[in-house]
């Protein structure tokens, strides 16, 4: 018995061995295409240069659109569709300012909030109450009403996965202004949820509650957040703000989507795709310039070395993820419609940084056998394949199709030093970060085609 088994396993060993041989090759094929011949970085040079910041509902909007289109027909998509969504339209309205008011003024260096409210031409002068934690808020909540209300919450540098960071942070830019009205206050300014040495602010979407009135709300520099802190504790301090954000009617803009089709289940979607708007005090490079070029560069890279994938592979730039994930939902609800059977879908929007690992949505059984391809992954810096993860524009996908997720997990050390701020152009994206992000998430995406979920 015991021969018989050994005889057995030396006839499946080789074959397992000749299949991870095969898959490597070919990973090989695909990376050395990428890391020879990508596009993704001039691609990149185009858009955040030629195109720049693309706000939802901005003429750039358009014109990244038709980039995307123009991008993704080079690359060698069978198909190129854009399919359109509805999509909020926020206006910024002009330069935002704020001041300490004293007998000689103190700049602060201000950007409104995404989806805010703007102050009026003549601005808002009031006394600004200093507010830690929305605990805090809820103890002082007497001392608000008729005041600009400054939360300092810091973010967390303990946090070595900065993403964690973030999520304990955000709540203050998202929720914070409608906590802050509910009790009277008449504006917000927000410590950045960065922890850059720069000053500069880092804007992001905030959302009113319709229960309270919308009062305008701006984010400032972490320079100026421990400047204002500082006079704080000194004495009152009054403040003079001004932002002119307007929300204007909905507006018509498209999720950018090309394809190959697969040559043995053309039925059997694989979404792989970045955001293509992004906010407008930059170039949107990190976010999510660099995950729209890596996703065009996996279409790019499987065409360019003859590869044919046996599920159709879509590549999708996703409308209107920073102020309102219209696309993202819009492309999950024609999904459901048209009854389409999505097996697997991957996100790149944690910027254009060295690739560490992937983190997954996905069914514990599912993660086991993507976690078996890790050998494979691992020569090009992959070691990490974790539960937790996705992307906020496949979100819906799986929430409404149960289809498995998976987010590209870059180097995160530096990425909330530009996230939504003035920092964030071309010339802060490494090449070859870049291209070892498409790389990876090529390796990925063709394990998934050839394997399946
Ligand atoms: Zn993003």
């Amino acid at each position: 018995m015991r021969f018989k088994l050994f005889t057995l396993l030396l006839t499946i060993i080789p074959f397992i061995g000749l299949a991870q041989q095969d898959d490597s090759l070919k990973i090989r094929a695909i990376a050395n295409e990428i890391l020879l011949r990508s596009q993704a970085y001039e691609n990149l040079r185009v858009l955040t240069k030629k195109v720049g910041a693309r706000l939802t509902g901005s003429p750039q909007t358009y014109k990244a659109e038709a980039w995307g289109q123009n991008a993704l027909q080079k690359a060698g998509a069978d198909r190129v569709i854009a399919q359109s969504c509805l999509v909020p339209h926020w206006v910024r309205g002009g330069k935002d300012e704020a001041w300490i008011v004293g007998s000689k003024n103190q700049p602060l260096d201000i950007l409104a909030l995404g989806n805010s409210m703007g102050t009026g031409p003549k601005g808002i002068q009031a006394p600004v109450v200093l507010i830690n934690s929305f605990e805090e808020l809820e103890q002082k909540k007497a001392e608000v009403k008729g005041k600009i209300v400054f939360y300092n919450y810091k973010f967390n540098d303990t946090y070595v996965r900065t993403f964690e960071a973030y999520r304990d942070a955000v709540g203050y830019r998202g929720a914070g202004p409608s906590a802050a009205a509910r009790h009277g206050a008449v504006g917000v300014l927000i410590r950045s949820m960065s922890h850059a040495a720069d000053n500069n602010p880092h804007t992001g979407s905030t959302r009113y509650n319709d229960s309270f009135p919308k009062i305008p709300a701006a984010a400032m520099g972490l320079q100026d957040a421990d400047k204002l802190a500082a006079a704080l504790e000194k004495a009152p301090v009054t403040l003079f703000l001004k932002t002119n954000g307007k929300m204007l009617p909905d507006t018509v803009a498209h999720n950018i989507i090309g394809e190959i089709t697969g040559s043995e289940y053309p039925d059997e979607i694989i979404t792989v795709g970045g955001h293509l708007d992004s906010w407008d005090p930059a170039e949107g490079a990190h976010d999510d310039g660099s995950g729209c070029v890596q996703s065009i560069e996996i279409l790019r890279a499987l065409k360019a070395i003859g590869y044919k994938p046996k599920r159709t592979i879509r590549v999708v730039l996703f409308a209107n993820e920073e102020n309102g994930l219209r696309g993202g939902g819009r492309y999950a609800e024609e999904a459901r419609l048209k009854k389409e059977k999505h097996i697997f879908a991957l996100e790149s929007d944690a910027g254009g940084f060295t690739p560490r690992g992937f983190g997954f949505t996905m069914p514990a059984e599912l993660l086991k056998k993507v976690k078996s391809w890790l050998p494979l992954l691992q020569p090009y810096g992959i070691s990490e394949l974790e539960m937790g993860g996705g992307g906020s524009d496949i979100g819906p996908l799986n929430r409404e199709l149960g289809t498995p997720l998976a987010g590209l997990e870059p180097d995160s050390q530096r990425y909330f030093d530009i996230h939504h701020a003035r920092s964030d152009v071309f010339e802060a994206v490494n090449k070859r970060e870049l291209e070892l992000g498409a790389v990876s998430m090529a390796a990925l995406i063709y394990l998934v085609d050839k394997y399946g979920l």
